[in-house]
């Protein structure tokens, strides 16, 4: 028996016992007459004594060679501390060791094994295996587990069944590039990686599975962002004979779940915003809801007056910042350069100060009195003290720079608090999208998600027009989930591939199988994907997915620990038939 105990688990009551314990050595005080030793495994620390009087020389020494991360094997008892560690839930004990077996010894690590480490984020990357033995890292993984099983409860109490689908497929669209693995066998042909394993959950339910879930990879080969993997989780699911009601339903009761189990918050009926008004109200289809600032549209009230820049633009919108009329010229101006920086795009910036003693000053003064101030106040709501900044220009990229703006101040203004959380449902999103760079329509979910009835009328005349029975799940300003009730016929399914431009021909070389399975009953479907990732980060009250991921790629997409991706081997490439043309 290589442990009797693990290193968590021993307390005051266990005074006395013989015990076995193995483990790492965190650190060790050598006092010369007494040697301390911090023992870690997974569950905790324990605090193991040699002492001089107790002990014999040679286990004495024995002690003295130990180095930080040796494994060892100790025996001994059981004994009461005498200065006390109120810290850690071992604190009150200490076991005075008899026998001591290293198992393995180790060099000296590249970094302390402490929560707060010396090692940068290249180096922890590269020794990934020591960076889960600290505490913050390990318990991201731990918590993780917990997310994930409180899912697969919650599903399988639903009579979700979990069924696993292929990863060597052909390509599902949704919106990135898929990875491809070459088929030996099949000389110039390729599989792709699913980027979701949407047409076969789809199939599932065609096949009468009615419930389907899974927590898969999904694969997805796209420009490299903050914060985005290459490979990442997702809780795919997908339910027959439902409307979008039923599916918000269960899905927000999964989302309730969580959230009780796991931070014993009860939240009750999820709001609701249409991705319209998202965009009018936040700029963004992913609003975070956990503070205000909400947009006012200021055209009617600021143009038409002698101010060319508002006359001429599409869209006039501001936002009230709360308690910052107080804020200095110099701290203004930079929030001006901040808007103006290339990643936001912002050509410049109105403010107004709503003054104490309920006068405006703001930096148009001389196109706008103070009545005309006082309707932008009431617009964008703000109150005395604050102070209302306003950008205009083209509607679509002005409410995305206002955006990306209120969630700068959020965060500056410490209003995106980690720990509360609010959930926001997100519907009735347009079906398609214009892409400015091929110049046509692309689907916004993916082509499988079906059109408004109401709207499908719209599809010839006005396409940007028609609205797709489509939803997100935002959690503080994150989307943490999306799907759509889907298309379940030929037709329709036909129609949408016609008006995303493929041809006939096409669409049944890619998409036929589907297609034709539709032909033999398929029932009404749809369904949603929740990203674990992040979902458990932000559980986590953390916004970066990386530390929830056991070997995450680092932000070029290489895994720095294997070193991956990498060259393969002349015989490997000729077995698979490729010529490599790198230039
Ligand atoms: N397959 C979709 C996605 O990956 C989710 C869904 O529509 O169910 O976003």
């Amino acid at each position: 028996m290589y442990r009797s105990h693990n290193c968590g688990e021993l307390r005051i009551n266990d005074i006395n016992k013989e015990i076995t314990l193995a483990g790492w050595v965190q650190k060790s005080r050598d006092k010369g007459f007494m040697v301390w030793v911090d023992l870690r495994d997974r569950y905790g620390i324990t605090q193991l004594i040699f002492d001089e009087s107790r002990s014999d020389a040679a286990l004495m020494q024995l002690a003295k060679s130990l180095g930080r991360e040796f494994v060892i094997q100790v025996k001994g008892t059981v004994i009461e501390r005498e200065s006390k560690n109120t810290v850690i839930p071992t604190g009150d004990i200490e076991v005075l060791v008899k026998e001591l077996t290293i198992l393995n010894t180790s060099i000296v690590p590249p970094f302390t094994i402490e929560d707060d480490t010396d090692g940068g984020e290249d180096i922890r990357m590269k020794y990934r295996y020591l960076d889960i033995r600290r505490n913050p890292v390990r318990n991201s993984l731990l918590f993780r587990h917990k997310v994930t099983q409180e899912v697969r409860n919650y599903l399988s109490n639903l009579d979700f069944c979990e069924v696993e689908t292929p990863y060597l497929i052909k390509s599902t669209p949704e919106g990135a590039r898929d990875f491809v693995v070459p088929s030996r066998m099949n000389p110039g042909q390729f599989y792709a990686l699913p980027q979701s394993p949407q047409t076969f959950k789809q199939l599932l339910m065609v096949a009468g599975m009615d419930r389907y879930f899974q927590i898969v990879k999904c694969f997805r080969d796209e420009d490299l962002r903050a914060d985005r993997q290459p490979e990442f989780t997702q809780i795919d699911c997908e339910m027959s004979f439902i409307d979008q009601e039923d599916i918000l339903d269960v899905f927000e009761g999964l989302t309730r779940h969580l959230l009780k189990k796991i931070h014993q918050i009860e939240i009750d009926k999820f709001p609701r915003m249409t991705f319209e008004e998202a965009m009018r109200k936040y700029g963004n289809d992913k609003p975070d809801i956990r503070f205000g600032m909400e947009f006012g549209e200021l055209n009617n009230v600021a143009q038409h007056k002698e101010f060319s820049v508002f006359n001429s633009a599409e869209l006039v919108v501001g936002i009230a910042v709360p308690n910052a009329a107080a804020y200095t010229r110099k701290q203004i101006d930079e929030l001006i350069e901040w808007v103006k920086r290339p990643q936001v795009g912002a050509s410049g910036m109105v403010y107004c100060k709503c003054e104490e003693d309920g006068s405006y000053k703001s930096s148009v003064d001389k196109f706008y009195d103070q009545d005309d101030l006082a309707n932008w106040a009431q617009i964008t709501g703000a109150q005395k003290g604050d102070l209302i900044l306003i950008l205009s220009g083209p509607a679509n990229k002005t409410r995305a720079q206002l955006s990306a703006l209120r969630m700068e101040l959020g965060n500056r203004l410490g209003l995106r608090k980690p720990h509360e959380f609010a959930p926001l449902w997100v519907v009735d999103f347009p079906l398609l999208e214009w892409d400015e760079e091929t110049e046509r329509y692309h689907a916004m979910h993916h082509p499988f998600t079906s059109p408004k009835p109401e709207d499908i009328h719209l599809l010839d005349s006005e396409p940007g027009n028609v609205r797709a029975n489509a939803y997100d799940l935002v959690l503080n300003g994150n989307e943490i989930g999306g799907g759509s009730i889907r298309i379940h016929d030929k037709e329709t399914q036909a129609l949408m591939f016609r008006h995303l431009g493929f041809t006939a021909e096409e669409a049944q070389e890619q998409f036929g199988f589907l297609m034709n399975a539709f032909q033999y009953g398929a029932p009404p479907h749809g369904g949603l994907a929740f990203g674990l990732d992040r979902l458990t980060a932000i559980l986590g009250g953390q916004e970066t997915i990386r530390d929830f991921i056991a070997f995450p790629k680092n932000n070029a997409g290489r895994d720095v620990m294997i070193d991956a991706p990498s060259i393969i081997a002349t015989t490997q490439l000729d077995e698979l038939s490729i010529a490599l043309n790198v230039k």
